[in-house]
């Protein structure tokens, strides 16, 4: 599975038809046991954005008022913790993602992962680790860094040894034909 997981990816897997649905079953259900006051109310977003970052290839954001992280998905833009319920409150707050989404997720998926043991896609990426590079992006970073970290230019990658071999080389191999 070549992909990032989201809130949709969870929400699927709870069989929920989306990101929103997903929330208020589950803040509705926290409030039944008492961990939180109010639920989301289905409909108000607002307050400041949370920006949104990759960690191990999951789409997440933190909460501002808690800290704990809740998967977040850039076609249903939401966030609602359901470990304090947005401090209490019936809204949500926009997720903000930045204007290079799609080639900051493309440059992200060009990393291999090895996939770990587990029930579904979302465990074998939690139990997964990268062959190289980390599936990991913060906010302010550009997709042209992470292509750059993909594939370091190549007189970068190579000087060391071009350096360490050019006395032995001299101008021999070039004029031997
Ligand atoms: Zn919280």
């Amino acid at each position: 599975m070549n992909r990032l997981i989201t809130a949709k990816d969870i929400a699927k897997r709870d069989n929920m038809i989306g990101v929103g649905a997903w929330i208020r079953s589950a803040s509705a259900r926290q409030v039944q046991l008492k961990r939180i006051t109010v639920a989301w109310d289905g409909r108000t977003v607002n307050g400041e954005p949370v920006q949104a970052f990759v960690n191990t290839g999951r789409v997440l954001a933190q909460c501002p008022i808690c800290g704990r992280h809740e998967y977040v998905d850039d076609q249903e833009p939401i966030f609602y913790c359901t470990t304090c319920g947005n401090g209490g409150s019936v809204a949500a707050r926009p997720v903000e993602f930045p204007e290079d989404w799609g080639e900051i997720k493309a440059a992200l998926l060009k990393r291999p992962i090895v996939e770990g043991f587990g029930r579904n896609e979302i465990e074998k990426v939690l139990n997964s680790k990268p062959e190289n590079l980390a599936r990991d992006w913060r906010p302010g970073v550009k997709a042209e860094e992470l292509e750059e970290e993909n594939d370091p230019p190549v007189a970068e990658a190579t000087s060391p040894q071009i350096a360490g071999g050019h006395g032995d080389l001299g101008g021999e191999e070039v004029s031997h034909d």
